[in-house]
């Protein structure tokens, strides 16, 4: 095989009884899966998190809640983004619960004509979706109350600021809410009030309420793009290819379009079978990335093309075509996880996994034991 993401179930299992545990038994947690759970795969990823004792799962779109009912995955499920007429009625028959914070999303889930679990989003200064004005937030709440068809099940919000350590933006954000939440909690009891993402949680018990909204932890990558052991989570993900060829350079040849990397000595480079179509980002080329070849860091060289790239393996390489690359991922001694990798070109951890390209096939396995009876290494580990 090329490429392929494999992925440890356990580990996201792991994780989420690491987050229940630490948020304590009057809160319950919500894993986000969305985005095909931050490219970990959604399905298997929720039910992982459902093992680990997340009672909740959360995605952005109706279509993600759908393909979710459609893997078999059962559960609350609430559908975090703005949802037009079609996607509400594709919402609400894959039985997820979803949110409004204006008269216009209320009113397209009442032209629903039937039963939908409601929770109205306030904008407390992320600036993004949800109410600004918590009068009206208010008065929404009442008037999902007072349906004969909805049921107010939630109020919440979202941190802008929660992953930089320090900043004051979050602690107003957190007063906000708050007030808000008190007076739903009085006006409303049992609704169930949530506002943190993975870094609130970790960052202040204040922001935990009746449930929090982990994503990135949960598939054990650091909200604040240090060291996810020190969060006390493990990676989930590890992204292996292979090299396809060994060739010597001589001083003067090039390696990839454009020349834009010419050896100044003579050495050996390898061609490594994943591109930017697979999710390795072309900015890597130029940005002193780094690869483990058989455990060696290696530095990428030459621009990365669509399905490979090049790394220099040094004049006195012992590796062949067929050896073993890891991208993400440990191998022997060294590590590079997907905090360095988006370090080199200025992104976040988040942005590394989610890139995985569809043409990357994912293998699942429990601490290395395959889950579906294919070999979970199928040659590449
Ligand atoms: C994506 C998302 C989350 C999860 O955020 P992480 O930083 O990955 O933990 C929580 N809530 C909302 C509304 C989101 O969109």
């Amino acid at each position: 095989m090329r490429t392929v993401a494999r992925i440890n179930v356990a580990a996201i299992e792991r994780n989420v009884a690491h987050i229940v545990g630490h948020v304590g038994p009057g809160t319950a947690v919500c894993a986000v899966v969305k985005a095909d759970g931050y490219g970990h795969g959604a399905a298997p990823a929720a039910r992982a998190a459902q093992a680990g004792g997340a009672t909740w799962l959360a995605v952005v779109t109706a279509g993600e809640a759908r393909a979710l009912r459609a893997a078999g995955v059962e559960g609350r499920l609430l559908v975090l983004g703005p949802l037009g007429d079609d996607d509400v009625a594709t919402a609400l028959a894959a039985d997820a619960e979803v949110v409004v914070w204006d008269r216009d999303g209320l009113e397209r889930l009442r032209g629903q004509r039937r039963p939908a679990a409601v929770h109205v989003k306030v904008d407390t200064g992320m600036g993004r979706l949800g109410q600004r004005d918590l009068d009206e937030a208010l008065a929404l709440c009442d008037a999902v109350a007072d349906d004969g068809l909805l049921c107010l099940s939630g109020a919440m919000t979202h941190f802008a600021t929660a992953d930089e350590p320090g900043d004051a933006f979050f602690g107003e954000q957190l007063a906000r809410f708050e007030r808000f939440a008190a007076v739903v909690r009085d006006r409303h009891p049992g609704v169930v009030l949530h506002a943190a993402n993975s870094a609130a949680t970790f960052r202040d018990p204040a922001a935990h309420f009746d449930l929090v909204r982990p994503g990135v932890a949960i598939y054990g990558l650091d909200p604040l793009q240090q060291d996810a052991a020190a969060r006390g989570v493990e990676p989930a993900l590890e992204w292996h290819s292979r090299l396809a060829s060994v060739k010597p350079l001589l001083p003067g040849e090039s390696v990839g379009y454009g020349r834009r990397w010419v050896a100044d000595h003579e050495t050996q480079v390898g061609t490594v079978q994943a591109g930017y179509a697979d999710g390795v980002r072309r900015a890597l080329g130029v940005s002193g990335a780094e690869a483990l070849v058989r455990g060696r860091r290696v530095p990428l060289v030459g621009t990365v093309s669509m399905d490979s790239f090049g790394v220099d393996l040094g004049p006195d390489a012992a590796e062949r075509p067929g050896d073993r690359v890891v991208l993400v991922g440990r191998d022997g001694d060294e590590h590079l996880p997907a905090e360095e990798l988006a370090r080199w070109i200025g992104t976040i951890n988040y942005e590394v996994t989610c890139a995985i390209g569809a043409r990357v096939p994912r293998e699942y396995h429990r601490d290395g034991v395959p889950l579906d009876g294919r070999a979970a290494a199928a040659g590449v580990a």
